[in-house]
């Protein structure tokens, strides 16, 4: 009896390729000899054609696909639900290995197409508007997760092979769920991933991480992944900022900019993005925009205007269409460009804010920060 259970294929039991960097694979990959000309051709097989298994690499030999086929997987995510919005925006909820659950949203426009990825289950930020900050459970995802919505995203958009003119997937934001600074790591090894020539050859250009401000992170985001900052800034004083986006308590609007002048590789032609949620009577007033202005002054920057998405529960109001216009203009004509973002999904919660990947409603309380060691 018990052998038969032994001996029984262990799907579980299989070491995942994703998510492993060069080196990595190549120790992993050890017990094969493989040579590195033949690790060049599996990269090429995972991440430039995208094969969703072993058996349709044909450039590798049989008795090697059957080899790797026996101890390996390549990482692709199950989906528990698939949601498509009458606008085409699609978001999935992938269920992972854990039990627990991630979104993922690919908004696709006339010029390109951006897949919304998460960095963790949940948020322990808090902020105050956003949904996702509402959820209980929150761990780090690892490398493989973060490339496996990318690739599962790929395989279900039919993208591949990756480098084509007409790529569907051709832009990245690490907006998902979750805070990707505070999973510097995994989220620096996927993107890096994410970039290689020879595998995805997504451009530095084309991704860009957005955080609420962990201040310490900044320069290694420059320096170490190179992508576009997005900063979630919200509000220009540290009294509501303090308030509506918690980690201002810890690191104040004066460090998080000095953080920004100091990005690495800032010219007119990188800038930073600012996000700014528009909540109505809340951060959205003339004087807001003009201090707001003031603010960036010495700094390339853009700002992206969020009209507020509004989720069950949520104490906040969107500002209406007018305030929102009259805010952007202000900020044009103080010379930032000053694009409203358009709200994608709402109908199935895919917008910003609205990820939520768990039941429950109630909002974390302030003394269980699951991983926000920074
Ligand atoms: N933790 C990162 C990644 C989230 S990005 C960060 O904070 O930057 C998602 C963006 O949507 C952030 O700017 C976030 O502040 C914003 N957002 C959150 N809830 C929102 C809501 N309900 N409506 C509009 N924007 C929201």
């Amino acid at each position: 009896m018990m052998d038969s259970i032994a001996i029984a294929p262990d799907q579980t039991a299989k070491t995942n390729l994703i998510g492993l960097d060069l080196a990595e694979l190549e120790e992993t990959l050890a017990p094969l000899n493989l040579r590195s000309f033949r690790l060049g051709q599996l990269w090429q097989q995972m991440y430039r054609l995208g094969a969703p298994d072993f058996a349709s690499m044909t450039t590798l030999a049989k008795t090697l696909r059957v080899d790797l086929a026996e101890r390996f997987s390549l990482g692709r995510l199950e989906a528990s639900t698939t949601e498509v919005s009458k606008d085409g925006t699609t978001k999935w909820l992938f269920k992972l290995e854990d039990g627990s659950q991630v979104e993922t949203v690919y908004i696709p426009e006339k010029d390109r197409g951006t897949l919304c990825v998460s960095s963790q289950v949940g948020c322990t930020l808090n902020c105050r508007f956003c949904h996702t900050g509402t959820q209980m459970l929150v761990r780090n995802l690892t490398a493989a997760e973060i490339l496996g919505q990318i690739l599962t995203a790929k395989d279900a958009l039919n993208d591949w092979p990756a480098p084509r003119p007409d790529r569907k997937l051709t832009n990245i934001v690490m907006m998902g769920m979750g805070e990707p600074l505070y999973n510097f790591e995994n989220v620096k090894k996927a993107l890096l991933t994410a970039m290689s020539d020879t595998g995805l050859g997504l451009s530095r250009r084309r991704i860009t991480l957005s955080t609420a401000g962990v201040v310490p992170m900044i320069e290694r985001a420059g320096s170490e992944i190179g992508v576009n900052l997005a900063i979630s800034l919200h509000a220009t004083n540290d009294e509501i900022r303090d308030r509506i986006v918690p980690i201002n308590r810890k690191y104040p609007i004066e460090q998080l900019i000095q953080a920004c002048r100091d990005y690495p590789t800032l010219n007119n032609a990188r800038r930073i993005t600012f996000e700014y949620v528009m909540l109505k009577d809340v951060n959205d007033l003339d004087e807001h925009a003009h201090a707001l202005a003031r603010m960036l002054k010495d700094i390339p920057s853009k700002i992206n205007l969020i009209p507020f998405n509004k989720w069950p529960g949520a104490e906040f109001e969107r500002s209406t269409d007018e305030r929102i216009q009259r805010f952007a203009n202000i900020m044009m004509d103080a010379g930032y460009p000053s694009p409203v973002r358009t709200p994608r999904g709402e109908d199935i919660q895919a917008a910003c804010g609205q990820l939520k990947s768990a039941t429950e409603r109630k909002r974390r309380t302030k003394t269980a920060p699951a991983v926000a060691a920074d």
